[in-house]
């Protein structure tokens, strides 16, 4: 001992400048217990701030200043952790100090104070010294901040002292209980016959209960006071409360089932990756639940994810049927019941954990599975903050715990399929129906020869009049009509085209102002024209149809049908979302019109019609992964038709012919080659890796042309890039913003985030994403 010990800190001040590790001087008193993953306190500048440590080293050059105070007892990031950072950091690097807020479990996360305490009060301005109180002490507020400086100057002096109060932003919930003392000594007890009746029957009773039996506060204190009532505190549970009702079903399992079971059963030790890929209903739960149930006998943690809030109720139907200790964790929950989940979670009370995308990094120090289900969701990925891809996530952690995981889909993810066709991951298929449901019909239908026939409207004859069939038998109905990342296009009313860029595989984005059309990738760019280079009709047109237009059409042709929609527009408020879907469920209206939302959740038992009106607008979102979402959208929409009564589904569209629209319903394998044939011809995911960086400045030349200094030094060091071109959206908030696109083999984005520093000013500003989506 008495040897200087350091420890290097990411010091928690989400800015560029300060995004490296600090040294700083451990006190001697520290020194025993200081370590890796703990959260310090640390002289920042004229501030206190909060720190991880990352290492503790015996030596430093440039350490000066001694760590404040420790707050953890045991390391709160696990070598876990730290792997799972590093892994963030290659695929979407960002300041360290966001990624550690993200990895971190929101229950762990503190709250800080400062108090200030008076020592004396002579010499102390009046303006501060009324802020405290009269106990000496004054808990700043967010608005005191600017007193802070000023304050500093006082301890300098020593008429006041600072101190950082911590909190954990979760509290333990305590209710109050009372029970009988039958050795009381109260003489006057007989003036309390419903007390002495109550307690004849049950011990205890909380607080509240004795008040609903007419136990007034004043008479509860007077008990209480007198020792006839006991009164204790005990810690209650925010039980997380759910609108179903738990059944009890035995199944067994079917020829398919069982293998898919005895498959990852036999490698419930190895860090082996699955595609359990079965059609809707073809009892993929029921393997997950059978899995689940072998993993918990050998006291091991079970993590399963889906990719929405909204399919945590029917999943967590099934777990809560089947097992007791399931913990629910998703950011929908309110701050105590996150922290009480996490608590469960903690102290191994719950050995099953469900929860959405942020649940996968919950410290699961005994983890024995993961599974994804729906892993094709686009959801798993985090788009914004720190970008994480939670399925990659989930891979890392299996590999640590050396421990299988498990990818569930009716529709797996064309990188998915293919690393399942290259034996990556194991396949394991489903292919029946044990409850023998029939699959919807599914119809396709032209529109260009709707227009042919003289019908203009939006909807054609055969949706019109299947729709007005099922309002007649008080059937219900769902329209999808999806704009999700929509961006303007052009087609021919004539014969359904739509420019495409020659390189990119992706639709060119029309530019009204002047009235070209562009690849926001790439950058090709050519003039509009309204002749078709098809079919050369003059019929070349923006396309712009919002979805208030298709339900004012609806209510045109259907009067009397009591139709609800579904966009971001209706649901921004918290909770609208269920309230619709509380009222399509008790049939309160007969369609259901709405955008992507409406894909996932609830099961309807009285849809037998879906409707998809455009399917193409969902082919024309400039991203190369358009043609794979709009397959899986379609496929889950028109498999909502029919879950109990025989169903039918009816898909509108110009290029019907398209692999992502011909291909709906049992023709995956179709829809996989194509798909994966393109992927291979424009080098993008599985066979390169893509990301994008995104340049912004308030001087579109001075932009442009660094974002093309930054072009060539990325070129300079082995990276492929397209662009600069301007983003998709080009200007916002008078930034100009410009893109290049990187493909490489093997993207260390780490790498790439090293540079961009370089070229970052005062001026512009340069962001990196993994994904090609985003900008
Ligand atoms: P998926 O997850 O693939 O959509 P589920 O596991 O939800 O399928 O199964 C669909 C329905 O079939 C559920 O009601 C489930 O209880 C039932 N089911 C699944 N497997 C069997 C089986 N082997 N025998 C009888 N019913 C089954
Ligand atoms: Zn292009």
């Amino acid at each position: 001992m008495g040897e200087n010990m350091f420890a290097k800190v990411i010091v928690d001040i989400k800015h560029q400048e300060v995004n490296h590790y600090f040294d700083y001087i451990i006190p001697e008193n520290f020194q025993v217990f200081l370590d890796r993953g703990m959260r310090v306190l640390v002289p920042f500048n004229t501030q206190t701030r909060m720190g991880y440590v990352v290492e503790i080293t015996e030596n430093s050059d440039d350490a000066t200043k001694e760590i404040i105070d420790v707050i953890d007892v045991v390391p709160m990031i696990n070598e876990e952790t730290f792997l799972l950072i590093d892994s963030i950091m290659k695929y979407a690097p960002n300041l360290y100090s966001s990624i550690f807020s993200t990895v971190l479990p929101n229950a762990l996360q503190m709250e800080y104070q400062k108090e200030i305490s008076l020592i004396n009060p002579e010499g102390i301005p009046s303006d501060l010294l009324v802020n405290f109180n009269t106990k000496g002490t004054w808990k700043l507020k967010k608005s005191d901040q600017i007193y802070y400086h000023r304050l500093k100057k006082l301890v300098q002096q020593g008429l006041v002292s600072i101190r950082t109060i911590i909190k954990q932003k979760g509290q333990i919930k305590t209710a109050s209980y009372y029970t009988y003392n039958q050795q009381h000594n109260y003489d006057k007890i007989y003036k309390y016959p419903v007390v002495m009746d109550l307690f004849v029957n049950k011990s205890t009773y909380s607080k509240k209960e004795l008040m609903a039996f007419g136990v007034s506060a004043s008479q509860l204190s007077t008990l209480e006071k007198h020792e006839v009532l006991l009164q204790q505190s005990i810690e209650v549970s925010r039980e997380i409360v759910h609108q179903f009702s738990l059944e009890d079903k035995e199944i067994k399992l079917n020829k398919e089932q069982l293998e898919a079971v005895k498959t990852v059963s036999q490698s419930l030790n190895d860090n082996q990756t699955f595609l359990l890929k079965g059609i809707t209903g073809s009892g993929k739960t029921e393997v997950y639940l059978n899995l689940i149930e072998q993993v918990i006998k050998n006291n091991k943690q079970v993590l399963i994810l889906v990719p929405e809030i909204t399919l945590i109720a029917p999943m967590a139907k099934r777990l809560k049927s089947r097992f007791d200790a399931v913990a629910i964790y998703h950011s929908a929950l309110s701050k105590g019941e996150r922290f009480d989940q996490f608590r469960m979670i903690e102290e191994k009370k719950a050995m099953i954990v469900l929860g959405t995308r942020s649940a996968v990094f919950l410290p699961l120090e005994a983890l024995g599975i993961i599974i994804i289900d729906e892993e094709h969701d686009a959801s798993f990925e985090q788009s914004e903050g720190v970008f994480y891809d939670a399925k990659l996530i989930a891979q890392e952690r299996a590999k640590y715990h050396h421990i299988p995981l498990v990818l569930g889909s009716a529709t797996p993810s064309i990188v998915s399929m293919y690393k399942a066709m290259n034996q990556e991951y194991k396949l394991l298929e489903l292919t029946k129906r044990p409850l023998n449901i029939k699959m919807p019909k599914i119809s396709l239908i032209d529109m260009k020869k709707e227009l042919e026939s003289g019908n203009s409207s939006i909807f054609s004859n055969t949706l019109l009049e299947a729709m007005k069939q099922k309002l007649e038998k008080h059937e219900q109905i769902m329209l999808l009509f999806n704009r999700k990342g929509y961006a303007p296009f052009v087609l021919c009313r004539q014969c359904g085209d739509v420019p495409r860029c020659p390189h990119c595989d992706i639709s060119l984005t029309y530019y009204r102002d002047k009235s070209t059309l562009k690849c926001h990738y790439c950058g090709f760019e050519k003039p509009f024209d309204d002749t078709c280079e098809v079919c050369g009709q003059k019929a070349v047109k923006e396309v712009g149809v919002g979805i208030e237009y298709v339900e004012r059409a609806l209510k045109n042709a259907l009067p009397s049908a009591r139709i609800l929609r579904m966009d971001a527009n209706v649901t921004t408020q918290k909770g609208s979302h269920e309230l619709i879907w509380n009222e399509f469920m008790n049939e309160d209206a007969d369609i259901l019109l709405g955008t992507q939302m409406i894909a996932k959740g609830l099961d309807f038992p009285k849809v037998t019609l879906v409707g998809i009106i455009m399917a193409d607008l969902s082919l024309k979102v400039p991203s190369y992964r358009a043609s794979e979402q709009a397959y899986m959208l379609f496929t889950q929409v028109t498999g909502r038709s029919g879950r109990l009564l025989p169903g039918e589904a009816i898909i509108q569209g110009y290029d019907l012919d398209h692999y992502a629209i011909k291909n709906v319903l049992n023709n995956y394998e179709d829809f996989y080659k194509e798909a994966i044939y393109y992927r291979k011809l424009s080098n993008y995911l599985p066979f390169k890796q893509t990301a994008q960086i995104l340049i912004e400045g308030k001087e579109y030349l001075k932009t442009f042309q660094q974002a093309f200094l930054l072009r060539k030094k990325l070129i300079s060091i082995g990276y492929d890039i397209l662009g600069p071109t301007p983003a998709m959206i080009k200007v916002i908030k008078g930034q100009f913003r410009f893109t290049l696109t990187l493909k490489s083999d093997d993207l260390n984005g780490e790498r790439v985030f090293e540079e961009i520093k370089y070229y970052e000013t005062k001026d512009i500003g340069i962001r990196y994403y993994p994904t090609l989506d985003y900008v």
